[in-house]
């Protein structure tokens, strides 16, 4: 479904992403793992173009990144993204947040818009708080709404760039509960998360970058239990 080839990134004299080669096939869930600067969110922001590249190609279903307008519009819904930061619309309602892209790149009608909106919001818990203000609610169920309205475009694939990473200890696991149950019903995602409980109970792979590349690919069993190179042991002994 998602494929890179050959893919290079610099950000000046720095080699953020290094001869990058990465396929996900069809609901598949990825977690990318790695030292703070290793290239995970570059690489996720490549994916759904926030950010180009030098060289080499990312693919999904088989047709490159388009480059701009309304095909790329297109692309940043058909690639849901959540990230640390919740990025919802402030002076929107909730239910505005989860209603705008479907009508806007969509071309959905409002009040089916509206009503796809509010179904999300039950999904993942927040049902009653539509008509809000996202800075009234908390962090875990902005997060929430974030994730429905990335849902809501009806993605192929959807990226979480440490979802939780900002969140207060007691809302993390709202969120892990609800990205888990998307994992169980067939979601494809690629997962950047300092998580291991999630990366073992929902990753069918674990990718480990570290200085640009990935260095090490394999189950979370084989991973978290047999780590081949000294990189990821040296990783796995600070973080568990
Ligand atoms: P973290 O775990 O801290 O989130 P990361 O693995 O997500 O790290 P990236 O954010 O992809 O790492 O950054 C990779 C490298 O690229 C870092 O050294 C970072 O400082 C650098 N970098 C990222 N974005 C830019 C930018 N817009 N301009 C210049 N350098 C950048
Ligand atoms: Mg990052």
């Amino acid at each position: 479904l998602v494929a890179l080839t050959g893919v290079n990134k610099h950000f000046g004299a720095l080699h953020v992403l290094q001869d990058i080669d990465l396929t996900i096939a069809r609901g598949e869930v990825v977690v990318v793992i790695g030292p703070s600067g290793s290239g995970k969110s570059t690489l996720c922001r490549a994916i759904n173009r926030l950010e180009t590249i030098d060289s080499g190609t990312i693919t999904i279903d088989g047709k490159p990144l388009p480059q701009e307008g309304k095909e790329l519009a297109r692309l940043r819904s058909d690639v849901g993204m959540v990230f640390q930061s919740f990025n919802l619309f402030a002076h929107k309602t909730v239910l505005e947040n989860v209603t705008l892209g479907q009508t806007k790149v969509r071309k959905i009608e409002r009040k089916a818009a509206e009503t796809k909106a509010r179904a999300l919001l039950d999904r993942v818990g927040v049902g009653t708080q539509a008509d809000k203000y996202p800075a009234q609610l908390s962090g875990g169920q902005q997060q929430r709404v974030a994730i429905a309205r990335a849902l809501a475009m009806d993605p192929k694939v959807m990226l979480f760039d440490e979802p939780t990473s900002a969140l207060d200890p007691e809302m993390i696991n709202e969120v892990l509960e609800v990205m888990q149950q998307l994992a169980l019903e067939g979601m494809t995602m690629i997962v950047v998360t300092h998580e291991m409980g999630f990366a073992r109970s929902a990753a069918n792979r674990v990718v480990f970058m570290a200085d640009g590349r990935i260095v090490e690919q394999a189950t979370p069993d084989q991973f978290f239990s047999n780590p081949r190179s000294d990189r990821a042991k040296d990783f796995l002994s600070k973080i568990l």
